[in-house]
């Protein structure tokens, strides 16, 4: 998808998907959720189990959570799951706010974050620590 994802597109692109939950999340995840939509739809169809009212699979919760994606499914099955753990390990290392690479950054609260969204009081203390263990050699 070359336009910009909006945060209405999920809902006309995988209505089932996201029938009782928005994506609640930064809109630099917009791109990592929507790939996770486009291959649980695939991996389903592929499997013989396409979503659909016999066999469901809905969101209730797309949230972000000690800096990373979470994605509650109901309906999901174990091929399911794994996709969308993948999906949930990529988000750590993409910036929320605009999708670039990125990291975990912050001590008491964690975010996804590239280098120029991270906060100045984080980058801070990434310095502290890195002459910390400077200091030890
Ligand atoms: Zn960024």
């Amino acid at each position: 998808m070359k336009t910009k994802i909006k945060y209405d597109d999920f809902n006309k692109q995988f209505p089932e998907l996201t029938k009782m939950s928005g994506v609640g999340v930064g809109e630099g995840w917009y791109p990592l959720v929507w790939e996770m939509f486009e291959r649980l739809t695939a991996s389903r169809a592929a499997r013989g189990v396409p979503i659909s009212e016999e066999y469901p699979l809905c969101f209730s919760t797309i949230k972000e959570k000690y800096g990373t994606l979470r994605a509650y499914a109901m309906g999901a099955f174990d091929e399911d799951w794994a996709i969308i753990q993948m999906y949930e390990d990529m988000s750590q290392f993409v910036c929320e706010q605009c999708g670039e690479p990125g990291r975990i950054r912050g001590r008491y609260w964690l975010y996804a974050a590239c280098d120029a969204h991270t906060h100045p009081q984080d980058v801070r203390n990434e310095l502290y620590v890195e002459n910390f263990f400077d200091g030890e050699e």
